[in-house]
């Protein structure tokens, strides 16, 4: 089998056992790399020649390693709104298109450690804003199942590089779903962790209560594989939690039999596909046949989650986005004639539509008068979704529901209609404001397009998600499928 079809772990293996070297490992991608991504632009920027020549020197320096690191010589793909030293990290906007950071994310430094090679920053709605990648403002990345839609965002380019097969794995950030919606479109598996698991120092701040990093892999094995390396307590980060990391990859080939999965009867509403919701029954119904428990739970203020999300979400960003001004970071207007038209002239040409639309939103949710009536609002919503969270995991292990309401959309079937944008998120944010992790997981196609499952889980609980969607994944093939 060519090597870029392999998974992670399977990669990790065959470089640990000297079986392969990193330089075979990343030229393999590189030469799909070099085939594909004209056809699907994941890359900002593509460093794959680069990996290359980095790859050769991994190829001396492991003869002189004692022990190898499960991440030594294998190439990942980074979200280009995750901080890395001396690369440029645009998330995307004409405001940061010439930013270079001067040092790394935590999560860069983990996986530098390992000597994990980086293949290039994927492309993504303008400051993880969006649900397509079509805010990007430079271009939008295509979806490697069929090119004429989107791959879902905001870390689209991250899932569709990996659902193509130029990289076998990928860092992403989730806010309201941005790592779950993408991997469902693109037929990979898509972890949102636990809020505070992964630590998310250098992470461009959007909604600093719900930003997570999280993975994109081919395989669940992989997703604990490089949760083992990003997670863990950081103090440079003051909402990282302080809590042991497990070995992860320990609950993959637990056995399942005896666990509750609750199946949340609000998210098979009208609406949602017929197709989604019949793949997304039978995974559960296959489940059920291997011994877990399948019973029925109300969560009825899911209703209220979009509406909340997108007053909450929109006001941390106002508040976020204010530092980019001209003054300290990234673009600066040219003609202006006093301080005042700087700032304004730097943010009109800086931002793109849809960041403008949340600073507005965000502004007036938050501006003395409105603030009762919206933000504290939202924010009371908020605690009651996390309190039925918690009440439902008093009866449940885990929870069951569609990542999505469909398939991957049409480029530009979406694109004018905010609300329609929105809605594509209605089964992923309420994890986000609850704070609680899950994983999306491939479970079949519609007319050649992949399907998504979500797990959702207990705080710190991502081992029973790991050990629940790896054992679903290997009763299908999904994950051996490639595009064309
Ligand atoms: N699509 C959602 C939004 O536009 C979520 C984005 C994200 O998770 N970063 O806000």
């Amino acid at each position: 089998m060519s090597l870029w079809k392999k998974s992670l772990t399977e990669l990790s293996n065959l470089i640990r056992n000297k079986e392969v070297k990193p330089s075979e490992v990343v030229e393999a991608f590189a030469e799909r790399t070099e085939q594909v991504e004209p056809k699907i632009n994941s890359y900002i920027t593509n460093l794959i020649d680069k990996a290359v020549e980095e790859a050769k020197e991994k190829d001396n320096q492991i003869n002189q390693l004692d022990s190898i690191p499960p991440l030594f010589g294998l190439p990942i793909a980074i979200k280009d709104n995750i901080s890395t030293k001396g690369i440029k990290t645009t998330c995307a906007s004409k405001m940061l298109e010439n930013y270079i950071p001067p040092y790394d994310a935590t999560v860069i430094q983990k996986l530098k450690e390992q000597g994990y090679i980086i293949t290039g920053k994927t492309n993504l709605d303008e400051f993880a804003m969006g649900s397509s990648t079509e805010n990007s403002a430079f271009f939008t990345t295509k979806n490697p199942w069929d090119y004429s839609k989107v791959p879902g965002g905001s870390s689209g380019g991250s899932a569709a590089s990996v659902g193509a097969g130029i990289v076998p794995a990928s860092l992403g950030s989730d806010t309201g779903g941005s790592i779950r919606q993408p991997a469902a479109f693109c037929g990979v598996v898509g972890l949102k962790p636990t809020y505070g698991r992964v630590s998310r120092y250098g992470l461009v701040a959007f909604a600093s209560s719900l930003d997570q990093i999280g993975t994109i892999t081919r395989t669940v094995e992989d997703t604990a594989l490089l949760m083992n390396v990003i997670s863990g307590h950081d103090p440079k980060d003051s909402t990282s939690a302080n809590q042991p990391t497990p070995d992860f990859t320990s609950f993959v080939g637990k056995d399942i039999k005896g666990l509750k999965i609750g199946l949340p009867k609000e998210f098979f509403i009208e609406g949602i596909d017929t197709t989604v919701k019949e793949k997304v029954l039978q995974a559960v119904n296959q489940l059920e046949k291997e011994g877990v428990e399948v019973v029925e739970v109300s969560m009825p203020t899911t209703k209220y989650a979009i509406e909340a999300y997108y007053i909450i979400a929109p006001s941390e960003a106002s508040s976020n986005l204010a530092r980019y001004d001209g003054v300290r970071y990234g673009y600066r207007a040219s003609n202006y004639k006093d301080l005042e038209e700087m700032y304004s002239k730097t943010r009109d040409e800086g931002f793109g539509a849809e960041v403008k639309r949340r600073i507005m939103l965000g502004t007036y949710s938050l501006s003395s008068g409105y603030y009762d009536a919206y933000y504290l609002k939202a924010q009371k919503v908020r605690t009651l979704i996390y309190q039925e969270f918690m009440k439902v995991f008093q009866d449940v292990d885990i929870l069951a529901t569609p990542t999505t309401p469909d398939t991957a959309f049409g480029i530009g079937e979406k694109a004018d209609d905010p609300i329609q944008m929105y809605l594509s998120d209605i089964f992923t944010v309420s994890v986000n404001m609850a704070g609680v992790p899950a994983i999306s997981v491939p479970c079949g196609f519609k007319d050649g397009l992949p399907i998504g499952i979500q797990f959702i889980g207990k705080p710190f609980d991502e081992g029973k998600l790991i050990q629940v969607s790896h054992y679903y994944e290997r009763l299908n093939d999904y994950y051996k499928t490639f595009p064309e």
